[in-house]
């Protein structure tokens, strides 16, 4: 209690705000604390106090059991259905605000012991492998998560799991490439492809993730041929998002690039008419790069138990259907079947590298792009 009094009095003190894109279902500390920011000056220290004492009063129903309060990278669209259904279900409110990434890693950072945030929600092993490295996520163990998600695409200091996948693979023009044409990631470096593929920036950590895999599996001397290669044979400046690379080889600026399948199931569903199709490469060695959405438990969770049972329950059926669909991806868990759209771009092997890979070797990769002039 003494704790939570000090923790109390120092918000006080440090007045948090929220940013901008907080949504209406921002906790509800955020408002004791704004509370705290517009009446605080003006008490008397009696005063004060009696306030204090009704804010702990209040921190108590904030500190309750029955919610969790997530920070997502992910725009509502794609959570508050699996969200909605785990109230449904349990009762347990789950509040949350979007952002991006970075800020609100450093938000987590910021708060510290008077943590707001109980998970961390986001895309891209290497985006979870930072949060790790900031040290705000901490080893939460579970036999349901154990069952359901394959070793791979969980944290080996437990800290995160996957929930969803995405391939990163290649898209091709189908007026002008014949799918026997492909072959590898490898393969696009190849003189046949000058002039003739689009790239998204390597300031996206997708493609950093990417790199990453490829050092870990070629070493750096291999992959930095590599990565030239593909520079070498772009067609355009890189763009900014992969709807545009999609859009780029379907106008006919290009004729490959390489994009995350959810983008194609995107543009697909609003254009049926598409001449452009994913191809699995790499199948005769190593499998196709696959990264995901994932969850982390932050160091100082207000609600840990309450948190641990939401991110169970993510990694059931019920849940992976509900969230992997919403954004045509696959579920993590493997006894979960893709929706019939995704399934219809057919199987593939998967590399099985574990996805931190992406993350520890994100620095190494991002100096190797920029070596290689890939902007
Ligand atoms: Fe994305």
């Amino acid at each position: 209690m003494r704790h939570s009094i000090l923790a109390h009095i120092r918000a006080v003190q440090h007045l948090v705000t929220p940013p901008p894109s907080v949504t209406k279902c921002e906790s509800l500390s955020f408002a004791l604390n704004l509370q705290m920011r517009e009446t605080a000056p003006m008490l008397a220290p009696k005063r004060l106090l009696t306030a204090l004492a009704l804010i702990l009063i209040g921190s108590t129903t904030v500190q309750a059991a029955d919610e969790v309060v997530v920070y997502s990278s992910r725009i509502d669209e794609l959570i508050k259905p699996v969200f909605d259904a785990y109230t449904k279900k349990t009762g347990v409110q789950v509040k949350f605000i979007t952002d991006k990434e970075a800020p609100l890693m450093q938000r987590i950072k910021a708060e510290g012991e008077n943590a707001t945030a109980d998970l961390l929600l986001t895309v891209d092993a290497g985006n979870l492998w930072q949060a790790e490295q900031m040290g705000i996520l901490q080893p939460f163990t579970s036999a349901v998560i154990d069952k359901n998600i394959p070793l791979q695409y969980r944290s080996s200091a437990h800290t995160w799991t996957g929930l969803s996948l995405r391939a990163r693979t290649i898209a091709y023009s189908t007026d002008r490439v014949k799918p026997g044409e492909l072959t590898t990631y490898e393969a696009l470096a190849d003189k046949q492809w000058e002039g003739r593929l689009c790239l998204r920036t390597a300031k996206k950590v997708y493609n950093q993730s990417l790199t990453a895999t490829l050092i870990e599996t070629h070493g750096a001397a291999r992959t930095e041929e590599i990565v030239k290669g593909w520079v070498n044979n772009l067609s355009t400046d890189v763009f900014s998002d992969d709807i545009a690379v999609l859009e780029a080889i379907n106008a006919g600026q290009c004729d490959v690039g390489i994009v995350n399948t959810y983008y194609y199931g995107r543009l697909h569903k609003q254009k049926p008419d598409l001449a452009v199709k994913l191809f699995w490469p790499n199948q005769g060695d190593r499998g196709v790069h696959v990264n995901l959405s994932g969850i982390g438990l932050t160091r100082h969770a207000p609600h840990p138990e309450a948190a641990k049972a939401l991110v169970e329950w993510m990694t059931t059926p019920e849940a992976q259907k509900i969230f992997a669909d919403v954004n045509q991806e696959f579920p993590a868990n493997p006894a979960v079947p893709p929706s019939a759209e995704v399934a219809s771009w057919g199987k593939f092997v998967a590399d099985t590298l574990p996805v931190e890979v992406a993350g520890k070797r994100q620095a190494e990769a991002i100096r190797l792009m920029d070596r290689a002039g890939w902007n």
